[in-house]
């Protein structure tokens, strides 16, 4: 072993340090935490001074088969040592299997590999531009929905609303016009035949847990007929089982052209991918679209690893880890506990104005910021996130139990009554 191994693993971390490192070195667009995790099992993680905590944040909706998860550490143990990495300039034998459970869970029958997120938002902006040129009538308007977050590429960031995200980077990408989710008069205005795509989050996530109606679903999906615009469905925190459905546009009744996908998608591992339609799909040419990484061995070990566990149909080598049954069962029948616990606990605590989500995605809005209460949870050893402000996100791993729940909920109950005073 190197020695810069033996410090990599070295058990002894110190905070201070940790910190005057990063203080020194790292470009400073976060204002973390106080506190260095160096450990995680299931939905616990562990701090550098030995503290438990429980993680109802999950790496923000990425650790979809908890954290430490053997399976997954297992398979990406034996792939490393097999074959990591090749390029998308050759065939392997695992991307058309990821894309393949991709298309059977979504009805979208095509893949495209990248790393992220906002990588795969800006894959479908691209892909519905590249419709639009192909069909020899090009049109390049965007309608993205206010409260919207799509990521902080200069693409997706375009789409995004959140003007202090925004205004430092502009002039961005033209052409994006924004309408108020929900609002049926300002879509029917925005919306023409110079429109390539409408952008929406199902569930729009950063923007406090809002889910589309729907009635709106329905308008969306009406707007789209009379106009020809694509729809780009942005599933990347929603989707993937984390309302117990696989996609959350499947709930609204919504048909997407494109869907873009991320965070739970390799548990950890950075992937992403964008689903197209066949009719988009098939505009699109080789070179139009590329990445070093995107959809390598690594990556779509993981994803197959995290696709298997949430349609139950994983090898049953580690039965104590995954929930038996599927991971989307799971979740069906996780949620409406996690509900009623949420509601029952917004009674007893004035503050609360909201509760609002589905499945494994729940926002609690308060009258006031919530950066207080997220900051007691942390002290009580519970972690969750605050959003657009006023609202407390829970994003917890799919594979947390009725108990834990139970322990977490009791924490958030505490770290509010925390707060009140
Ligand atoms: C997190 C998020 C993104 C961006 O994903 P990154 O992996 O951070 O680039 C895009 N869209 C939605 C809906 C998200 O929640």
């Amino acid at each position: 072993m190197t020695s810069t191994t033996e410090q990599h693993l070295s058990a002894r971390v110190v905070g201070s340090e940790v910190h005057a490192l990063e203080a020194q070195h790292i470009v400073q667009t976060y204002r973390r935490a106080p506190v260095v995790f160096v450990r995680g099992e299931g939905v616990r993680l562990y701090d550098s001074e030995g503290k438990e905590y429980l993680d109802l944040l999950s790496g923000i909706g990425v650790a979809a088969v908890g954290h430490g998860n053997p399976r997954l550490a297992d398979a990406l143990a034996e792939q490393a040592r097999t074959l990591a990495h090749t390029s998308n300039l050759y065939f392997h034998p695992l991307q058309g299997q990821v894309a393949a459970r991709l298309a059977a869970l979504s009805g979208l029958p095509r893949a495209f590999f990248c790393n992220s997120g906002t990588e795969a938002v800006e894959a479908c902006l691209k892909f519905a531009r590249r419709y639009w040129y192909t069909a020899g009538t090009p049109r390049h308007e965007i309608v993205a929905l206010e409260q919207g977050f799509a990521g902080r590429t200069l693409g997706s960031l375009s789409v995004t609303w959140d003007p202090h995200y925004r205004a430092p980077f502009e002039p961005l990408v033209p052409g994006v016009t924004f309408v108020p989710a929900g609002d049926e008069q300002a879509l029917r205005a925005a919306v023409t035949k110079q429109t390539a795509a409408i952008i929406a989050e199902p569930i729009q996530g950063e923007g406090g847990v809002r889910p589309l109606s729907s009635a709106f679903a329905a308008v969306i999906t009406d707007v789209c007929t009379q106009t020809g615009a694509l729809l780009i469905a942005d599933e990347v925190q929603c989707g993937l089982g984390r309302t117990g459905q696989p996609f959350y546009f499947q709930v609204l009744g919504l048909r997407p052209d494109l869907v873009s996908v991320g965070k739970a998608l390799g548990g950890g591992m950075p992937v992403g991918a964008a689903l197209l339609s066949e009719r988009v799909a098939s505009a699109v040419s080789y070179g139009d679209h590329g990445t070093t990484y995107g959809g390598n061995l690594l990556a779509c070990r993981a994803a197959l690893v995290v696709l298997d566990a949430l349609t139950g149909t994983a090898s049953t080598t580690s039965p104590a880890t995954l929930p038996n049954g599927g991971l989307l069962a799971h979740i069906q029948h996780l949620a409406p506990l996690v509900e009623a616990r949420l509601r029952e606990i917004a009674t007893r605590h004035p503050m609360v104005v909201d509760v609002r989500g589905a499945g494994l995605i729940w926002g609690v809005e308060l009258d006031r910021d919530a950066a207080p209460i997220v900051e007691a949870a942390l002290a009580r050893g519970l972690l969750i996130n605050r959003t657009a402000e006023r609202v407390v996100r829970l994003l917890p791993s799919y594979i947390i139990t009725e108990g834990e729940i139970d322990l977490a909920l009791a924490r958030l109950d505490a770290a509010l009554a925390e707060g009140q005073h």
